[in-house]
């Protein structure tokens, strides 16, 4: 009967995908195959990290894959950054997932492929901008190595984020994870999902404006980045990729998509000190909703209530994103996300500058006539 139960495997990858399980297979191999090759280019000391984006255009044709480490982007390279020195509390790497899931163009299907397991925040990012399934190396899943390993390590910490952050996230987000044995060209299941079209959505999703909301907001500035609302919260501009048309993409804070109300809050109350945190960053969450519309957001156009954490104004500084005005009205900054901000902006690296969102729309479309001031 094992015939029959390879065909009930194969469906089942079918089902999750929309690709067989032959298909897959040849997908991941490739998408390993490519990372593992690209970790030779990680920055970091212990943990060599390679990612590989395998997308199909609207016609269902493959693109050429694309590759990323976990590297020390050039503008701090050049200020004397080495893996040895710390940026805020973190490494001065930035991960390779985000950047590429952002540039990815509008695809049919995108698929992610890694050399280890994704950190919580590239997998939020994955979930975010549609991915439709990610491949792990089997080789460096967890009991594959221990925390005396000197590349990728097993450690507790990662362990602990694994098993309560990340997996449960994927699961409810119903996002597919497969493992790839690269020896014996197979497929495992860690994680079971559907296709995108067919997964939960997030409670408060970010969302192009409409022209109501744009003049809401005309009307009452404060209406979405008050502090009073409790919530970190962004509006910026983007521009369409082919016909330079200019939208207004706002993101707040909520939860990764899946979870109920209550397990949400739980999740939020658990890791709120934790190095990953729960919720989506909005303006993270907003740079996906951007890239699936084949928009990019502008520099020096993205107006926050909010300062990121450090690892997230990497990432942003890293895609060109480097200047962002905070609003006199902005929630308190992080320890971590405000040694960041100093260390980054004494190198020129970042720019965050508060101004009144009076007139935020005009002013946001305008850079020339915001006069910024620098953070007391
Ligand atoms: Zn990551």
């Amino acid at each position: 009967m094992v015939s029959k139960n390879q065909n009930k495997l194969m469906d089942h990858f079918k089902e999750q995908t929309g690709f067989s399980e032959a298909e897959l297979t040849e997908i991941g191999i490739r998408l390993i195959a490519a990372s593992r090759l690209a970790a030779h280019d990680s920055d970091h000391l212990r943990y060599h990290v390679g990612s590989a984006l395998l997308s199909f255009d609207k016609k269902g044709h493959e693109r050429e894959i694309q590759t990323n480490a976990n590297e020390i982007p050039p503008f701090l390279k050049e200020k004397g950054f080495t893996p040895h020195k710390k940026l805020a509390d973190g490494s001065p790497t930035i991960h390779g997932e985000f950047p590429l899931l952002y540039k990815a163009p509008t695809s049919k299907h995108i698929f992610l492929g890694c050399n280890t397991p994704n950190c919580a925040s590239c997998l939020k990012s994955a979930i975010m901008r549609g991915v439709d399934a990610l491949f792990i190396d089997a080789q460096s899943l967890p009991g594959m190595k221990g925390p005396q390993d000197s590349e990728n390590p097993w450690t507790q910490d990662r362990a602990y984020y694994w098993n309560n952050l990340i997996l449960p996230m994927a699961e409810a987000a119903q996002i597919p994870i497969y493992a790839v044995n690269m020896e014996e060209k197979k497929l495992s299941i860690i994680s079971n999902g559907l296709p995108p079209k067919k997964r939960p959505v997030a409670s408060t999703s970010a969302r192009i404006l409409r022209q109501k909301e744009l003049d809401e907001l005309e009307h009452n500035p404060y209406l979405y980045l008050s502090k009073m609302r409790g919530v970190r919260s962004a509006i910026g501009v983007a521009r369409h990729k082919n016909t330079g048309a200019h939208h207004f993409i706002y993101a707040e804070d909520c939860h990764p998509p899946g979870f109920s109300a209550e397990h949400g809050q739980e999740m939020e109350e658990r890791f709120h000190d934790a190095h990953y945190r729960f919720p989506l960053d909005p303006i993270i969450h907003m740079c996906m909703e951007a890239s699936k519309h084949n928009l990019e957001l502008m520099d020096g156009r993205i107006l926050a209530n909010f300062m990121p954490s450090s690892g997230r104004q990497l990432d942003l500084a890293y895609i060109g994103l480097s200047h962002i005005y905070l609003t006199d009205d902005h929630l308190p900054h992080t320890d971590d996300g405000a040694k960041a901000m100093k260390q980054l902006s004494e190198i020129g690296a970042i720019d965050y500058t508060v101004m009144k969102p009076d007139g935020v729309l005009r002013r946001l479309l305008q850079d020339d006539k915001i006069s910024p001031r620098p953070i007391p």
